[in-house]
């Protein structure tokens, strides 16, 4: 299994497969996605190579993601790639939504077992006003389709924004109520682009700890290898809630996942700073040894925590650049 210099443990790569976005969300692209829409992002021969390549160094789950992956036309053959790979046992997705109710059938027969849909608000009005688009009816349909799937996770992130949702926490908890999904509030990270949005909307994760305790929610001890989130549960409620605080303390000692960017850098931190490429070592079958090389020796240089504190937000202009 890759480690790194101070013992963790990365069982788990978020791999970007384009940086373009059709959401024009408040945090992340308040005007859209301005980059290079016709970029050339990894092709499928490439994701096997590297996905190939981090399996014999021990990672079992691969999350797509981006900018938003359901924008890429050749997404099944994507998954189905990923999901064929020796050794990978999870091939999870992280998705705005926005083609979930027409695609996601062929995304779980492809092979997808676990799907991430951001649902900031269930406020119809709040929906748009964050994302641009007032399609939270239909997302809601898509995701009720996905729970008739048999998916192994269905989780939803919301993103917790002073003055825009921060005061809808019961109408989360009532929809969480018969369904069996998790939901995910993730503190607003302050990234390159966000710096006024981020002072005037982040919201500390301590404000729902203290909401969740009022309301009887108790939450469950850590464990070692499970990842960042703190993770909460209520008899009454078929659902679970889980907290994302990038800005806590000690939230780096369970980092357990390195990002490749949809041009083929790998990051070691979300937060860090500009990436290694890897893409000239995914041409061919025969540069797997040479490629797992450098994955390993990139790796030592993971530093020990982010810089956020410091307002260092590293080499990421918003999270649609390196997958968030
Ligand atoms: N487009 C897809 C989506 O929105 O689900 C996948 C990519 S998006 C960058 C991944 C996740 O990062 C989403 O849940 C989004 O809400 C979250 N995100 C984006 N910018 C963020 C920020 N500045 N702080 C916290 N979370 C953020
Ligand atoms: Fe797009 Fe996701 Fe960023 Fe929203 S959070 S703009 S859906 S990449």
């Amino acid at each position: 299994m890759l480690q790194d210099r101070y013992g963790r443990q990365f069982p788990y790569l978020r791999l970007s497969i384009t940086d373009v976005c059709n959401f024009r969300c408040n945090y992340c692209l308040p005007n859209g996605y301005e980059g290079d829409a016709h970029a050339a992002f990894l092709r499928a021969d490439e994701i096997r190579r590297l996905v190939t390549a981090f399996a014999e160094l021990g990672m079992w789950k691969i999350r797509l993601t981006g900018g938003e992956p359901s924008v890429r036309k050749d997404l099944p053959e994507l998954i189905r790639t990923v999901a064929n790979v020796p050794g990978i046992r999870r091939v999870a997705m992280t998705t705005n939504g926005y083609k979930l109710k027409q695609q996601v059938s062929s995304w779980r027969a492809a092979g997808l077992d676990s799907l991430n849909i951001s649902v900031d608000s269930l406020d119809p009005r709040a929906f748009a006003a964050i994302t641009g688009h007032d399609k939270l009816q239909e997302i809601l349909a898509g995701i009720e389709q996905a729970l008739t799937l048999d998916f192994s996770a269905i989780k939803l992130n919301a993103v917790l924004l002073r003055g825009i949702n921060d005061q809808q926490l019961d109408r989360f908890l009532d929809w969480l109520r018969t369904r069996p999904v998790s939901m995910r509030f993730i503190e607003l990270m302050q990234t390159g682009d966000n710096a006024q949005f981020f002072d005037r909307h982040h919201v500390p994760g301590s404000e729902l700890v203290l909401a969740l305790h009022q309301r009887g929610w108790q939450e469950l001890p850590r464990t070692r290898d499970g990842g960042p989130a703190r993770e909460f549960v209520h008899p009454d409620y078929q659902g679970q809630i889980g907290l994302i605080a990038p800005y806590s303390k000690d939230f780096c000692d369970s980092c357990n996942r390195l990002r490749v960017t949809a041009l083929g850098d790998l990051r070691l931190c979300l937060f860090g700073d500009a990436g290694t490429s890897l893409r000239d070592l995914l041409q061919h079958d025969e540069q797997r040894l040479q490629l797992k090389t450098r994955i390993e020796s990139q790796l030592q240089l993971k530093k020990i925590s982010h810089f956020l504190h410091d307002g260092n937000t590293g080499a990421t202009p918003h999270l649609a650049s390196c997958g968030g």
